[in-house]
């Protein structure tokens, strides 16, 4: 029977691709002929060495990270990083700058700072965290050793257009947007995200590291060394198995739907529409974001009042579109459109749109 799906513009945990998710299904209740799952199989079989060698390959090919990058595949999502990033690329004395963005961008700051070792590079604050910093408006203080972006806000809605114009290393949590634009390698000594959005079941980092840039780090626990995992090939204790194999095969597709480039383009198109249908609304709907630094991977905007908001979001999950409500910090209505949002869903939304306007506006 084929599958219902309904219209995921969820934040994360979302949509994975449907021919995916079919290939899990079909092999999921014996892998080959080993007689188990994947998730029953030992870590250090060969059967699982050979997915796990194939994902690796396949995230390389996909990222385009040089080999002066080990790419890790680490626990604890992406907030785990927002400590491991401080405590291994930072020598005694050093510092880390943060831009503070929004929401993910404070969170990232907020772990530096209870390390002693960040502080703010620039603050969205008075923008109401609606913007970007412009050339020039990032402060590098002396001993820094990286400055820390937020590429894209998956609360607040905005994108990283340009990278700032410092000379230090940037260190970038891409979570909200990972290889749905490319990766500059030669600005950055650190590239993070949780896979939960474009690439994989949740629970699981995608890290690629700089080998030369890492501190000494033998006064930290096992885990929590970048060390441990470039030696062990991310192997070095048990990994997560399940999110290693269905992020090869996601990856996998990506490639063979044009790559990075072509998820670059398809998110411009699907939050270009939707873009348009709020700027078209004559006022209905509104976006709270600076337009130069509109996400193209989560669109928020705000109709007349609250009430109107919950009803929007009501009707529109009665008509199978889920994950429509805003950031509880934030309120009004988010659609998350990542790599798995067809376009058609998009269209879907649109349409709702601008019929809830015509009778309400
Ligand atoms: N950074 C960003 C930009 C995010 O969107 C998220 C999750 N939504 C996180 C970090 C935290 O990720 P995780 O839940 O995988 O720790």
């Amino acid at each position: 029977m084929a599958a219902m799906r309904v219209h995921n513009f969820g934040a994360g945990p979302c949509a994975l691709p449907l021919a995916v998710l079919e290939e899990v299904g079909d092999e999921f209740p014996e892998y080959g002929d080993t007689g188990m799952t994947v998730v029953e199989m030992s870590h250090r079989s060969a059967d699982y060495q050979a997915i796990h060698d194939e994902t690796m390959a396949t995230a390389r090919r996909v990222s385009g990270a040089p080999e002066d990058f080990a790419i890790l595949l680490l626990g604890g999502g992406a907030t785990l990083q927002f400590a491991m990033a401080p405590l291994n690329l930072l020598a005694p004395g050093e510092r880390a700058g943060h831009v503070l963005s929004g929401s993910w961008a404070k969170s990232a700051y907020a772990d530096a700072a209870a390390l002693g070792v960040g502080y703010v590079a620039w603050d969205g604050a008075n923008a109401d965290y609606t913007t970007m910093p412009g050339p020039g408006e990032v402060t590098i203080e002396d001993g820094t050793r990286y400055l820390h972006v937020t590429s894209n806000e998956t609360i607040g809605g905005i994108r990283m257009v340009d990278l700032p114009d410092v000379e230090v290393p940037l260190v970038a949590d891409m979570s909200s947007e990972y290889l749905a634009r490319p990766i500059h390698w030669s600005r950055y000594d650190l590239v993070y995200g949780g896979v939960q959005k474009n690439l994989a079941p949740a629970g699981m980092a995608l890290v690629f590291v700089r080998r030369s840039a890492l501190a000494d780090t033998s006064h930290l626990g096992t885990y929590l060394r970048y060390r441990t995992h470039i030696e062990g090939d991310s192997l070095a204790n048990t990994p997560p198995m399940f999110q290693t194999w269905v992020m090869g095969k996601v990856l996998a597709h990506l490639e063979s739907h044009g790559g990075v480039a072509g998820l670059e383009q398809r998110s411009a198109e699907k939050s270009a529409l939707v873009y348009a249908a709020i700027d078209s609304s004559e006022g209905f709907y509104r976006s709270p974001v600076d337009p130069a630094f509109r996400s193209h991977t989560n669109v928020v905007w705000r109709l007349p009042d609250e009430d109107l908001e919950k009803r929007f979001v009501a009707e529109a999950t009665a008509a199978g579109m889920i994950g429509l409500k805003g950031h509880r910090r934030v309120g009004g209505i988010r659609a998350s459109l990542y790599a798995a949002t067809d376009i058609s869903s998009v269209e879907v939304l649109v349409a709702f749109m601008a019929t809830f306007a015509a009778a309400r506006g």
